[in-house]
Order: C-alpha cells, then sequence, then structure tokens
C-alpha cells in the first residue's frame, strides 16, 4: 500500500525490522549497573560540592514514573498507586505520560522485541538524573516467555537497570521495598564520586 512520497507500507515494514535487528544484536548481554558506569563520565565532568544531601533529598522526594507499561504486572503497580498503598508519600502520586517529565522507568510487563525501540527512546527522553526499576520476571529476566524470540529476556539488555524486583507479579508491598531501596541508592549518590 502506498503512504506517500513513494513509501509503502512493506518499506516501513523493513525499516523497523532493520531497527529491531540492530538493536538485538547489540544487546546480546545485560548492560552494566547504571552507578558503575556512570562513575568515570560524571567525575570527568563535575566538581565537588557541598550540596549532595539537598538534591539526593529532593529526588529521593519527587520520583516522578513515566507511563509505558507493557503488560500483567502494570495492575500491581495501579494498586500500588491506590490510596491504600499511599506512594503519594514518596511524591510519586504524578505519574507522567512525556518522559522528558519523569526521572523514573518502572518495567511492569513483558516488553517485546517490537516495543524495545520505543521503550529505549523513551528511556533517552527522560530526564538526568533518571532511574529503572525491573518489576517483575519479565521485566528481570523475559520471565516465563524468555525463551520465545519475541521477548527480550530483560529490560537490562537495552537498559541500565538499578532495582529488580522479582514475582509474578510482585505484590505491592515488593513494588514498595524496591522502591525503598531505589531511595536508599539515591540518598548515597554524591556528585564528587559521581554513583
Ligand atoms: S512477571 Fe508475570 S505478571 Fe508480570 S508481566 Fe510477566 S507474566 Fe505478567
Amino acid at each position: 500500500m502506498e503512504i506517500g512520497s513513494g513509501i509503502n507500507s512493506m518499506d516501513l515494514d523493513l525499516h523497523e525490522g532493520h531497527v529491531i535487528e540492530d538493536l538485538k544484536n547489540s544487546a546480546a548481554s545485560a548492560l552494566p549497573e547504571p552507578s558503575r558506569w556512570l562513575d568515570e563520565e560524571i567525575e570527568r565532568n563535575i566538581i565537588t560540592t557541598t550540596v549532595d544531601k539537598l538534591l539526593n533529598w529532593g529526588r529521593k522526594t519527587s520520583l516522578w514514573t513515566e507511563t509505558s507499561f507493557t503488560a500483567c504486572c502494570t495492575f500491581e503497580f495501579i494498586s500500588t498507586s491506590s490510596s491504600r498503598f499511599d506512594i503519594a508519600r514518596f511524591g510519586m502520586e504524578v505519574l507522567r505520560s512525556s518522559p522528558r517529565h519523569a526521572d523514573l522507568m518502572i518495567t511492569a510487563g513483558t516488553l517485546t522485541w517490537k516495543m524495545a525501540p520505543q521503550i529505549k527512546r523513551v528511556y533517552e527522553q527522560m530526564a538526568e538524573p533518571k532511574w529503572v526499576i525491573a518489576m517483575g520476571a519479565c521485566g528481570i529476566s523475559g520471565g516465563i516467555f524468555a525463551d520465545s524470540y519475541a521477548v527480550v529476556p530483560g529490560y537490562n539488555r537495552i537498559l541500565p537497570v538499578d532495582v529488580y524486583i522479582p514475582g509474578c507479579p510482585p505484590r505491592p508491598e515488593a513494588l514498595l521495598a524496591g522502591i525503598e531501596l531505589l531511595r536508599k541508592k539515591i540518598e548515597k549518590r554524591s556528585i564528587a564520586k559521581g554513583n
């Protein structure tokens, strides 16, 4: 089917296939934990200050989550964001539809290779510093779909993951524990050390 400007749907499918194949080939192994690979880069660029505590307090009390949730773990996230579990106490009650307004990605669900380029793009558009929580077995390793040709065997193949929360799905209490771990990690960030 002709779409316009001489491009047809077959061309678009072929292009999409190439993008996915390139991403697959570059995602043969898991990315390292971000605090390690960022060290050198940040140390090179930022002068030591004494405002770590203030910055970290601000960051850990205003985690803004972007909303690309891909599968069933999402429902546990929805429960967690209800009044019963009260994530407003972490400054997380506002979900962001634009990744440019978000600094936290919670990978609530199975990720297919077809969807992977879009999720990677969303991550790249998020504001720095940013964090990723891999929620559930699918987010960690592909879960029960890990052997499928169509499923990414863990978000850490394409994104640097800070915290892993096991379960299928993890209950809201587990997600809260993971968020608390991330908050502790943020508390320890040092501009001087770059971690
Ligand atoms: S871990 Fe379980 S609940 Fe979560 S997305 Fe995978 S299959 Fe669904």
